[in-house]
């Protein structure tokens, strides 16, 4: 989480020791994450009631969210003694109307309303005849309080736990807010310089936050602490960055181009004028005075391995040892073949590390082997016994698979080796500035020339026989195919979700005389070795597959992708399955069969078939399924904040970028102590 801006020592203080605090409303306070003053004074409202204006209870409309405001006329509890059930009911009355408000199975809710209280109910009418809310947010005017935190204003509503009651925090938040809003400071002075103009000071705004003069100013507040949270991240960013350059020592890792000639001239094909870019800005890179830290992004298929090898050959050439690692055993064994095949006619080992396959022991290693090598695996390659001496570049495939932590522990394993990552998801500017703001960026936005289109149709499951007809056909034209499934077992026959496993039998004998091969990421590494051997071979024509093929694979007689359950697949994954195919000459299809019954699901299956860019795709699953979605559970490394939005503040974030940039230059930082290299820097995510 980004550190807040320095605050004067009392609004660290305890909750506790506020004024009408107890034990019991501290136990609750804490439930919400707030434990000191600072944190009650950001604890955001979710969402604010304007009790300037009522609408009366005749206006209420359907399903229409509303506050209305009355007295009750009458309460009661009813008992359903054979369902076990309860509802709690009072009857409001404000002069032009009555209104129903029921509790379900909250039967203790009698003892906080009474005949005669006035009381402000906010909620959706689910009928209107009789005008009934069930379990409004209500809120029991107290005739002695002061009405203007409470009324005749726009008032916060915040989320609340169990017990605590919207009014007492309302009342704490306001003496809060008269004891310690002065005391809020800017991170920094020179900042306000700079965005005053167009927002308030970051103690205004907390106040705003809470008590808006207008529905506006709400917006305007939470914006000025969103841009404090991305700033101080980007800061956060750019001093890491900063330190890394001046703390480390680049590895002279430029190349002689010795090996690259070769390798070259037997690789089978020309690199594209963009593969041939980004290799420039990597030996420009490797052979400069700090360490290089890129991203690569590069779209399914376009070619990102031959730029690993290329980079890889540079440091070799240069006399050190290459680490490169990837998220899944099929994909390092593939690399591991394919790297194999290129690099041992040039006379360097090529070494395997996964979870199920070593090819060399750490002790086997020697520092003073003369001849570089390239070892490749899995995050078996982190695990802590094996060292990899004169390390001079860590390449990491597919990093959105890895989180930050993941990849700083394999650069750890030498001294400010180069790094180079690379990864097909698209990342949208945003997000990339803010989980990869400290790498320089290359992307490869062409795809090598002679690639066949892929079609991509959206089908339901009741269309199933027509896409196995279709399969076949490809088949007899001696195409291979993958049909991928969501789960590998487990089927889920009311919610229409097959697994893997249940299909096989009957999708053998559907598409026999062909071979169909099972591989989902249960099976033992040795199994899936030799599943991808044989679909590689053309001895499997037809995969069966779980999402473990989601990454990497590259088998480019295969022209066939059938996924069942799309609607079960987020929109990146989605792409990167489609990217298995369209990877040969041949014209390629993608076979969604979803279930479109929600809107939603309906929406992402129209965006993959209108387009193949996977920079839109991204942008778009940003937009429906948010950034925690879309960079996957593993992709750790995203903060969380208060009040940011990664989707909707896109250019508070470029903003942010450039102020910290412009105010960073002059921030120190401390040197990295000897022996924890590059990584001494907190993460900021
Ligand atoms: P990705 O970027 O998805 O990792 P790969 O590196 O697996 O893509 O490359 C996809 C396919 O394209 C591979 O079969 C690879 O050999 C081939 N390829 C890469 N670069 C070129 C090129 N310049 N011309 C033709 N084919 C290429
Ligand atoms: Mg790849």
């Amino acid at each position: 989480m980004p550190v807040p801006p320095a605050l004067k020592p009392k609004l660290s203080t305890s909750v506790h020791d506020l004024a009408g605090v107890g034990p019991e409303r501290a136990a609750q306070l804490e439930r919400l994450k707030i434990f000191t003053v600072e944190d009650l004074l950001l604890h955001r409202p979710h969402r604010y009631e304007d009790r300037r204006h009522f609408i009366s209870i005749a206006e209420l409309k359907l399903k229409e969210p509303a506050t209305v405001r009355g007295k009750i006329v009458a309460q009661g509890l009813k008992h359903y003694s054979q369902r076990r059930k309860s509802i709690f009911e009072f009857v409001l009355d404000d002069g032009t109307a009555r209104l129903h408000c029921r509790w379900w199975n909250l039967s203790f809710m009698g003892k906080y309303f009474h005949v005669g209280d006035e009381v402000m109910v906010f909620g959706k009418p689910l009928s209107l005849k009789p005008r009934t809310i069930d379990h409004p947010d209500t809120e029991v005017l107290d005739p002695g309080e002061d009405p203007s935190i409470h009324l005749d204003r726009i008032v916060p509503i915040y989320p609340l736990t169990d017990g605590l009651p919207q009014r007492w925090l309302r009342s704490l938040m306001w003496r809060a807010l008269e004891e310690h809003e002065s005391q809020i400071e800017e991170s920094r002075l020179e900042l306000l310089k700079l965005i005053g103009e167009k927002y308030p000071t970051r103690a205004n705004a907390v106040h705003m936050l809470h008590f808006p003069e207008e529905r506006h100013d709400a917006d305007v507040a939470r914006q000025r602490l969103a841009f404090d949270e991305l700033f101080a991240l980007q800061l956060e960013i750019q001093r890491r960055r900063r330190a890394l350059e001046a703390n480390a020592q680049a590895l002279p890792c430029g190349g002689t181009n010795q090996l690259m000639r070769p390798f070259l001239a037997a690789l089978g094909f020309k690199l594209t004028a963009a593969q041939t870019r980004v290799l420039r800005e990597v030996r420009t890179d490797m052979s400069g005075a700090a360490p290089m830290r890129r991203l690569l992004q590069g779209d399914v298929g376009s070619g990102k391995t031959a730029v690993a090898a290329c980079s890889a050959l540079m440091a070799l050439e240069s006399g050190f040892n290459v680490a490169l690692m990837a998220p899944t055993e099929i994909l390092a064994e593939q690399h591991f073949q394919n790297f194999t095949r290129w690099l041992m006619p040039l006379g360097v080992r090529v070494e395997l590390q996964t979870g199920a396959r070593k090819t060399v022991e750490s002790s086997e290693l020697r520092v003073g082997d003369q001849n570089s090598q390239l070892f490749i695996g899995t995050h078996a390659l982190i695990t802590s016994g094996f060292q990899i001496p004169r390390l001079g570049l860590v390449i990491i495939d597919e990093q959105h698979k890895f989180g930050v932590a993941q990849r700083e522990q394999l650069v750890r394993k030498g001294r400010y080796p180069h790094l180079l990552v690379m990864t097909a998801t698209p990342i949208p500017r945003t997000l990339g500035l803010t989980l990869y703001g400290d790498l320089d960026s290359s992307v490869i936005d062409e795809l090598p020339a002679n690639r066949g289109r892929i079609r991509t149709f959206v089908r339901s499951s009741e269309q199933l026989s027509k896409v196995h007809e279709f399969i076949c056909g490809k088949l007899k034209e001696g195409r291979q195919a993958y049909v991928v499934y969501s789960r590998v077992d487990s089927p889920d026959t009311e919610a229409g979700i097959k697994a893997v496993t249940e299909e096989f039998k009957r999708l053998q004998k559907e598409f026999a005389p062909y071979q169909v091969a099972l591989l989902h990421g249960r099976l033992h590494a040795r199994d899936k070795e030799s599943v991808m051997e044989a679909f590689r071979a053309n001895r499997v024509q037809v995969l069966l597959a779980t999402s473990v093929i989601e990454v990497g694979i590259d088998v480019p007689n295969a022209t066939v992708m059938a996924i069942e359950n799309a609607e079960q697949f987020g929109l990146a994954q989605l792409h990167q399955l489609r990217g298995r195919v369209g990877r040969g000459a041949h014209e390629s299809f993608c076979i969604l069969v979803a279930n479109l019954k929600t809107e939603e699901a309906a929406q992402r299956m129209r965006v993959l078939e209108k387009t193949t860019d996977g920079f839109e795709i991204a942008d778009a699953d940003l937009k429906l399924r948010g950034p925690g979605e879309l960079l996957g559970a593993a992709q750790s490394g995203l903060p969380s904040f208060r009040f940011a939005d990664l989707v909707e503040d896109r250019s508070l974030v470029e903003c942010a970028r450039e102020y910290a940039r412009q105010l960073g230059k002059d921030v120190s930082f401390e040197k990295a102590p000897a022996g924890n290299p590059a990584t001494s820097a907190k993460a900021p995510a």
